[in-house]
């Protein structure tokens, strides 16, 4: 099918890109998932305004902890070493994204605002305690991950504003992960897990613990961080926290007729205990 008609601008710049937007207008990244959507009628903008080549919102940075640009795309994030050492967990997310051309447009920035519930690098942020660096014609703000992402395609994005960067503390004296249940077509998540452990010698001394894909948006999963958090993660705090974590995501699960909430919810509970191992090498 074909798109309505829609007028066309690319912008150099961040402050292009915001002075060019109208309010029928949306910000085209890499159009995996804006370019489906208006193929199907489900939405028509009246403009796109590319900012896929805009200076400023590519590259990945590391200073302390990593910033990285919204146009970096997932494949670019995959294959960074600043990402393998300081968020090896984002790394591998980006990585497990659809196929290697959905990873070659792809981008973080548009896969964040786009919210979708199966998408892998939400649940990574969450756990991991990102920050969303957001760019408005009134001016610039900062919002952290869990709070970024609402509901349902849903986010703390208002009209108009343009996600610049994403933040990342170093994670790299933690050990951290992300699997997921990928669904065996479009390879996006039926759940997926990530985790980020600061270990004390054998003790979890702290963990992050961050569900996706079985739930509306990524959870943070406090129950499952406690009952790992002093453990020395033995078979009774993988059990505990297996338990915890399906009360953790209660609230927000998702589900289809295919693999139904109550299927998602138990898959939590084995991928979180996957997580754990991963993580652990
Ligand atoms: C076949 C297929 C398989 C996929 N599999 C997976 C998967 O397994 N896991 C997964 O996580 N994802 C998956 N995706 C989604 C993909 O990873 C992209 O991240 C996603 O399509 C959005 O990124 P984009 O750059 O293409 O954004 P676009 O499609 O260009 O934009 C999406 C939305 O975000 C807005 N937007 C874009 N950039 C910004 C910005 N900087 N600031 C504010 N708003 C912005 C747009 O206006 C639009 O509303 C898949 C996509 C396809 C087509």
């Amino acid at each position: 099918m074909w798109p309505n008609k829609f007028d066309y601008v690319r912008a150099g710049s961040v402050d292009e890109a915001l002075s060019s937007i109208t309010d029928d207008g949306k910000f085209l990244a890499g159009g995996h998932s804006l370019l489906p959507v208006m193929k199907l009628r489900l939405d028509a903008p009246e403009q796109l305004v590319d900012i896929g080549r805009i200076p400023e919102l590519q590259g990945i940075s590391a200073n302390g902890g990593l910033t990285i640009g919204a146009a970096a795309t997932h494949d670019a994030i995959a294959s960074s070493a600043d990402v393998q050492a300081m968020c090896s967990a984002l790394a591998s997310a980006c990585g497990q994204v659809g196929d290697q051309g959905v990873r070659n447009f792809g981008t973080l920035g548009g896969n964040i605002a786009h919210a979708d519930p199966a998408s892998d690098p939400p649940t990574v942020l969450v756990a991991c305690g990102a920050t969303v660096n957001i760019q408005g014609a009134d001016g610039a703000r900062s919002v952290g991950a869990e709070d970024f992402f609402v509901d349902l395609f849903e986010t703390a994005l208002d009209d108009g504003e343009l996600i610049t960067s994403v933040s990342l503390p170093n994670c790299s004296d933690c050990q951290c992960a992300y699997v997921k249940f990928p669904h065996p077509a479009s390879r996006y998540a039926i759940v997926g897990v990530a985790v980020c452990l600061k270990m004390d010698g054998g003790t979890c001394a702290q963990a992050d613990v961050a569900v996706g894909g079985a739930t509306v948006k990524a959870v943070k999963c406090a129950g499952a961080e406690a009952a790992l958090a002093g453990t020395t993660l033995d078979d009774a705090a993988l059990n505990a926290a297996a338990e915890a974590v399906k009360s953790d995501i209660a609230d927000w699960l998702a589900g289809d007729i295919a693999y139904p909430e109550s299927y998602r919810q138990q898959m939590a509970g084995v991928f979180l205990k996957r997580a754990v191992a991963a993580a652990q090498g």
